[in-house]
């Protein structure tokens, strides 16, 4: 069994490398049900990126929308699934070719900001994160954008 430096869990997910103070971000992105239980870890030290944050889930694995998202936010992320205290699958997060849905228009005139309607933006660029609305044809960074 490969170390943990959090607590095992025995069944869930374990997202690791996720950028110090992004933690709340992944966790919108999750979506939490009422009875899963999480752990968030603020401000861990790490010998790749100084500080991290770490999320694990306990009985729950992350569908790969779900891990597509947090790559939004964590782009060097590792996804850990555990099964009965065992690493069965670790794997970087990757950004999609298009986003649907998991992120707001930063452009307040954009139709996506006054309908109900789901949002669409294409990949531009990964090293730095750039999106492009789909609507208005407006391109972000992605620390212009809300992601949920
Ligand atoms: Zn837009």
């Amino acid at each position: 069994m490969k170390h943990l430096k959090v607590d095992p869990i025995k069944e869930g997910t374990v997202i690791d490398h996720i950028p110090a103070n992004k933690a709340l971000q992944v966790m919108s992105i999750i979506k939490p049900e009422k009875d899963d239980v999480v752990t968030v870890g603020i401000n861990f030290h790490s010998k790749k990126f100084g500080r991290k944050d770490i999320v694990k889930i306990e009985g729950r694995e992350l569908t790969t929308s779900e891990v597509n998202s947090i790559a939004l936010v964590a782009p060097n992320a590792n996804v850990i699934i555990i099964r009965d205290y065992d690493v069965v699958n670790k794997r970087l997060v990757q950004i999609p070719d298009a986003i649907i849905d998991s992120a707001v228009c930063g452009n307040p005139k954009c139709i996506t900001n006054a309908e109900e309607m789901t949002t669409r933006f294409k990949t531009v660029s990964r090293q730095p994160v750039r999106l492009r609305c789909e609507y208005c044809e407006r391109i972000f960074h992605i620390d212009e954008l809300r992601v949920e």
